[in-house]
C-alpha cells in the first residue's frame, strides 16, 4: 500500500499542504450493501489518480460522492482544504465549484447548441459575462477538436463529439479537478480514441487534477500518476502506473488485470 494512503486520520485539512481531495474512513451503505468500508484516501493537487477494480467495487461511488450526488453514512470528505462532508449548504456549493464532473452518458442539454451548453453555467452559476464565457467556450471547443460545432444541437454530433462537448463544458468552470467516470464506456468502440486522446491532451497540457475512472487500461497508464486497485469498497493496492500495470503486489490486482488486460 502507498505512504500516501491516509494512516492515521487528522481533520485539520492546513495539516496536509498540497493535498486537494481527501476522504477519511469514509463509509456508505446502500442497505445492508456497504459499498465503501472505512475508506481513507488522498489525492495530490495537479496529480492524476485512476482508479481501477472490478465493477460494484465501490468506484463510480466516490466520484458520486465529491458531486454531493449521494452522501456518506460516515467519514469526512475535503476538498482544498475545505470540509465538504459534513458541511452547511453554502460552503458545499462554493466547493462545488472547483469540481467539474463527465459523466459515462455526455448529459449534455439537448435543446441548446453546443455553444450554449457550454456557457450556460459559467455565466449563471459564475456570474461571468456572455462574451466572456463564449470567447472561452471557443477556445475549448478548439481544444477538444470541435470549433466548427458550436452551432450544432447535440443529437446532431456523434457519441464521440458530444463527449468532447461534455468534457468542455466541465473545463468551462474551470475547475481544480475533474473527475472522470468511464467516460468511454458508452461510445462506440471506433469513437473512443478520439476522446482518450483529448483528455490525454488534458491531462499534458493544463495543472488540473484529475480523478479518473476507467476500464481504458492503456489510457491509465498513460496519464496516471497514480492507481488505485479497489475491492470490495476497499482500496487494496495503490502504486505507479508502471508499478501496478507490471508487478502488481496482489494476487487479486493480478487477477482482475490479467482479466482486462
Ligand atoms: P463501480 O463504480 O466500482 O462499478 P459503484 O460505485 O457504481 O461501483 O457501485 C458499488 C455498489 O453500490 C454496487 O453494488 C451498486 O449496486 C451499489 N449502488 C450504487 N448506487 C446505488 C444506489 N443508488 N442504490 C443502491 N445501490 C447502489
Amino acid at each position: 500500500m502507498s505512504t500516501d494512503t491516509v494512516k492515521n486520520p487528522e481533520t485539520n485539512p492546513e495539516k496536509h499542504p498540497g493535498e486537494l481531495i481527501r476522504l477519511e474512513q469514509v463509509t456508505k451503505r446502500f442497505g445492508d450493501n456497504t459499498v465503501l468500508d472505512h475508506l481513507d484516501f488522498s489525492v495530490q493537487a495537479g496529480k492524476h489518480v485512476t482508479l481501477i477494480g472490478p465493477s460494484g467495487s465501490g468506484k463510480t461511488t466516490i466520484l458520486r460522492l465529491l458531486m454531493t450526488l449521494t452522501k456518506p453514512d460516515e467519514g469526512t470528505i475535503t476538498v482544498d482544504g475545505q470540509q465538504l462532508f459534513p458541511a452547511p449548504e453554502k460552503q458545499v456549493r462554493e466547493i462545488r465549484k472547483k469540481i467539474g464532473m463527465v459523466f459515462q452518458q455526455f448529459n449534455l442539454f439537448p435543446n441548446m447548441t453546443v455553444l450554449k451548453n457550454i456557457t450556460e453555467a459559467p455565466v449563471t452559476v459564475l456570474g461571468m459575462s456572455k462574451d466572456e464565457a463564449e470567447e472561452r467556450a471557443r477556445d475549448l471547443l478548439d481544444l477538444v477538436g470541435l470549433a466548427d460545432k458550436c452551432d450544432a444541437r447535440p443529437t446532431q454530433l456523434s457519441g464521440g463529439q458530444q463527449q468532447r462537448v461534455a468534457i468542455a463544458r466541465a473545463l468551462a468552470m474551470r475547475p481544480q479537478v475533474l473527475l472522470l467516470d468511464e467516460v468511454t464506456s458508452a461510445l462506440d468502440p471506433e469513437l473512443v480514441a478520439g476522446v482518450l486522446d483529448v483528455l490525454r491532451d488534458i491531462a499534458r497540457s493544463t495543472d488540473i487534477t484529475m480523478l479518473c475512472v476507467t476500464h481504458e487500461m492503456n489510457f491509465a497508464r498513460d496519464i496516471s500518476d497514480q492507481v488505485l486497485m479497489f475491492d470490495s469498497g476497499r482500496v487494496i493496492e495503490s502504486g505507479p502506473p508502471e508499478q501496478m500495470f507490471s508487478e502488481p503486489e496482489q494476487d487479486r490486482t493480478r487477477e482482475f488485470l490479467s482479466a482486462v488486460l
